[in-house]
């Protein structure tokens, strides 16, 4: 076969794996919106056919012989976007080679096992219950990281996954830099926060109402309607691809902010995904980077854009039309509501000040259980201490401590700094957008947000996976990713809102 031959064949191969994985995510989307309690398990076995399916053509003989065919080094004469395809394509072909089918099929029963025992545990607060689970998918974590080879640390084979290219050498040290400003900063926040005890805004706000406003922003912000649709679940969610995107999102009917800014972070993930370049279509030359990237496109909407000042002087307004309750509201009072800071013990509930406290605590230690510098069974105590010092609050129970999180028992080790990761991606890009486009904030302040979302567009959706994450950031913005972006844009908006 040619050259020429081998990759068009490659291509065609490298879409259709495309297609199924899209299958997989619409049956999962139906999954947790419309689909009756009845249909779980004849679900359940759809998708693990389809995954099977997949997971044959990318690790098979045939994908084999295509990749011995092609060369994506310079030498190899193929073009740059071929380039790309292949070392992307090649880097998931070997990994899904490495991993024996058995210790697959182990860790997908482990998980469903495993999230049964978490939801109980959670319930009644009971770690002892759960820790003989965590054992077993650590266990099998560990065989499969072996299995898959790593240089440095266990855990960057778990990193891999999420972020491709990040160490855990690399992500301890920027979020080693990042704890020693933050603790302090955090800290001063809190105490003044406390002293100012601004009460949260509680209204009546008719969900109806309140799925209206949420389209209305979305739409505001660029997210289009002829490629995707918003629908409600528990946990919201965005999925799809390119001229299919939709997403979920929640509300609750005395709090505003709950489908407000969850509309804006999962429309921020929508917009990069309806961003990728038509020409690379389901090939990853068109496709996202990483997890942490992808955080940082929902962080910088629904934080940097949707919690700033002039956001809300054109939206405020907007929010009025729409509830009787919120008639007497000054843009100041509803500045504060949506940048309240307090000590709290759930991640999903925390404030940008806080936030990354509770996602650098995990990584520590699941870097410290991954390399067996603890053991399961002292999680508990270990969490408890790490929240008394970062955060100086200590959870009354389990639930509401180790165990409130999903990812341990769905096997996502590894998955936690790719939080971290996109909000410090997204102040570090959100200070590039606003030295590139004249008046930025003047373009919030008049609902005009063409021009930022152009920007992304060009710097980061149609670029797809041409470059690794750390990469990426250095082409776009000249410089790694550093801490201080972050902090700064911490300090500048806080600082205002609690002077010393
Ligand atoms: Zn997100």
């Amino acid at each position: 076969m040619t050259a020429k031959k081998s990759l068009e064949t490659f291509l065609s191969m490298v879409k259709e794996i495309h297609d199924l994985g899209c299958a997989e995510e619409l049956l999962a989307w139906d999954q947790q919106t419309f689909m009756p309690p009845k249909g779980a398990e004849a679900r359940a076995s759809q998708m693990a056919v389809l995954a099977g399916v997949r997971h044959d053509r990318l690790a098979g003989d045939r994908m084999a012989e295509l990749l011995a065919a092609l060369d994506e080094s310079e030498k190899g004469g193929l073009d740059p976007d071929a380039r790309v395809n292949v070392r992307e394509v090649r880097r998931l072909h070997e990994r899904a080679r490495k991993v024996p089918a058995e210790l697959v099929r182990e860790l997908a029963k482990l998980q469903s096992l495993g999230q049964n025992a978490w939801v109980r545990a959670r319930k009644e607060s009971d770690f002892p219950s759960f820790a003989p689970w965590l054992e077993k998918i650590l266990a099998v974590k560990r065989r499969i990281a072996d299995a898959i080879g790593y240089e440095g640390s266990r855990y960057d084979a778990f990193l891999d996954e999420f972020e491709p290219g990040a160490t855990t050498a690399e992500i301890a040290s920027l979020f080693g830099e990042l704890k020693k400003a933050l603790v302090p900063f955090a800290g001063r926040i809190l105490e003044a926060a406390r002293l100012a005890s601004i009460e949260p805004i509680r209204g009546t706000y008719p969900i109806p109402e309140q799925e209206k406003l949420a389209r209305r922003l979305a739409r505001m912000i660029g997210y289009d309607f002829e490629a995707g649709r918003i629908d409600v679940s528990a946990h919201p969610f965005t999925t799809g691809y390119l001229h299919d995107v939709r997403f979920t999102n929640r509300y609750d009917e005395n709090d505003l902010t709950v489908g407000i800014f969850g509309a804006l972070h999962e429309g921020g993930h929508a917009l990069y995904q309806q961003g990728f370049d038509p020409a690379h279509e389901g090939t990853p030359r068109g496709d996202w980077v990483s997890l942490g990237i992808h955080e940082s496109q929902s962080r910088l909407w629904e934080n940097m854009v949707g919690r700033s000042r002039a956001f809300w002087e054109h939206a405020l307004p907007l929010l009025k039309e729409s509830f009787p309750d919120a008639a007497g509201l000054t843009l100041d009072a509803w500045h504060r509501n949506v940048n309240r800071v307090e000590a709290s013990l759930i991640r999903v509930e925390a404030d940008e000040v806080t936030y990354n406290l509770h996602i650098l605590l995990r990584f520590e230690i699941e870097v410290d259980l991954v390399e067996g510098r603890i053991e399961v069974a002292d999680l508990p105590a270990i969490w408890n201490e790490k929240m008394r010092a970062s955060l100086g609050i200590e959870p009354p129970d389990d639930a509401r401590g180790v165990l409130q999180d999903i990812h341990w028992s769905a096997g996502l080790l590894g998955y936690f700094p790719t939080y971290t990761l996109g909000n410090l991606y997204a102040a570090q890009l959100y200070r590039a957008a606003a030295r590139a486009i004249p008046d930025l904030e003047g373009c919030l302040r008049r609902g005009e947000f063409g021009s930022l979302l152009d920007w992304l567009r060009r710097t980061i959706h149609r670029r797809g996976r041409t470059y690794r994450a750390g990469e990426l950031v250095r082409v776009v913005t000249g410089e790694p990713l550093r801490p201080s972006y972050f902090m700064d844009y911490l300090e500048e908006k806080y600082g205002a809102l609690y002077p010393e």
